[in-house]
């Protein structure tokens, strides 16, 4: 008697959870409908992964989470800050098959030395990997609570649907990038520019900021085909420009305007501050040395400084540089102009760094 009504018991528990996994499953997958729906109106990379992580987060409790999407620019990573960095990022370079962690870009968090993380084992990881044919993107997760066989079915959805709306994103993003990127140099082109810098001089006059450029042009261009190749020459435009935007604040902006020829946004930055920078620049590049085949290439570049005045138009501020320009290459080129010690003179005659007067 004893015995059968522990077999009733156990059948009695063994239908409850059944009923129970049925009913959470069918709720799991409501949930999971609702998140798809949002995953494909998100508009940027960042947000469908924002969104992946709260679905994951929801139905599947993950504790920490990460998510990797490799396409032909580069990797991204995004990663739970509390994950530890160090122990994951071996296991990216490994799965994406990366000699260098240099490669991997952050796309959440930056890291600080003795910042807590949170030690994991290895073995608890899980992890699902969708490739489509513009990336390939894994998700790390670690689950906190009873994983189910339809977990798995689960997660595979969630990254179905996420590599699904990513990829469109991507395909939008080329697009858009192509658009505006000039392709050798990664630098914006000179419509992306011209569009930039009406957007900049309408910020200056509304907030009554003073606004800048320069321009630049690489001395002798020609000759360093001649001598070296066209190949080589490309080189060099490609690892200039590198330098330059590497050496610039993050709200400036630097365009090609045209072969040899580049130019600069510089917002908030008055003529002397724009001479300033452009003259650190113009050191950079003469210092700097490039390297193609056995080749170890030159160069140097001459800059034209100008700021925004409100009396004036835009084509008369990009003209103001170019003319600078001219002069420094007449001056005898690798030079700035106009020169700090005009301006300084100008200043202490105006009494005044020359602003903004609308
Ligand atoms: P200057 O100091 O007066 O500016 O002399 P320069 O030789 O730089 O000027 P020039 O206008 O005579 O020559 C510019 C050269 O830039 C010629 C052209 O072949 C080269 N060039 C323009 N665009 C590209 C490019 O995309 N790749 C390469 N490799 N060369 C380019
Ligand atoms: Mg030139
Ligand atoms: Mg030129």
């Amino acid at each position: 008697m004893k015995s059968q009504m522990n077999r009733i018991s156990t059948r009695v528990t063994a239908l409850f959870s059944m009923f129970f996994r049925i009913a959470e499953r069918q709720t799991d997958h409501k949930k999971l409908t609702r998140y798809i729906v949002a995953l494909n109106q998100k508009k940027s990379q960042a947000d469908i992964i924002n969104e992946v992580a709260k679905c994951f987060k929801d139905i599947l409790n993950y504790r920490l989470f990460a998510f990797v999407i490799q396409k032909d620019n580069g990797v991204d990573v995004w990663l739970d800050p509390r994950m530890f960095k160090k122990s994951l990022e071996q296991i990216i370079l490994k799965d994406f098959n990366i000699q260098n962690q240099d490669e991997l870009n952050y796309l959440n968090h930056t890291f600080h030395p003795g910042e807590h993380e949170e030690q994991f084992k290895m073995d608890d990881l899980l992890s699902y990997e969708q490739k489509e044919e513009n990336f390939h993107s894994r998700i790390y997760m670690l689950p906190q609570r009873t994983m189910y066989d339809y977990h798995d079915e689960i997660a595979g959805l969630i990254l179905q649907s996420c590599a699904g709306a990513l990829s469109q994103q991507v395909k939008i993003e080329d697009l858009k990038n192509a658009a505006i990127i000039d392709s050798l140099t990664g630098c914006y082109n000179r419509r992306e520019f011209e569009s930039q810098l009406k957007r900049n001089i309408a910020g200056a006059l509304r907030h009554k900021t003073a606004l800048s450029i320069f321009m630049f042009d690489l001395d002798h261009f020609k000759k360093v085909n001649d001598t070296f190749g066209h190949i080589a020459g490309d080189k060099v435009l490609k690892e200039v420009s590198e330098l330059v935007r590497s050496n610039m604040r993050t709200g400036d902006i630097l365009a090609r305007y045209g072969g040899e020829e580049f130019i600069a946004i510089l917002p908030g930055a008055s003529k002397r501050k724009a001479i300033e920078l452009a003259d650190r620049l113009r050191m950079k590049i003469e210092k700097n040395t490039i390297f193609s085949d056995d080749f170890k290439i030159k160069v140097s570049a001459s800059f034209g400084v100008s700021q925004f005045n409100p009396k004036a138009d835009m084509k008369k501020f990009i003209q103001d540089a170019d003319d600078m320009m001219y002069r420094a290459k007449l001056n005898g080129r690798n030079t700035v102009m106009p020169g700090l010690i005009k301006v300084i003179h100008e200043i202490a005659l105006d009494g005044k760094e020359q602003t903004i007067q609308a």
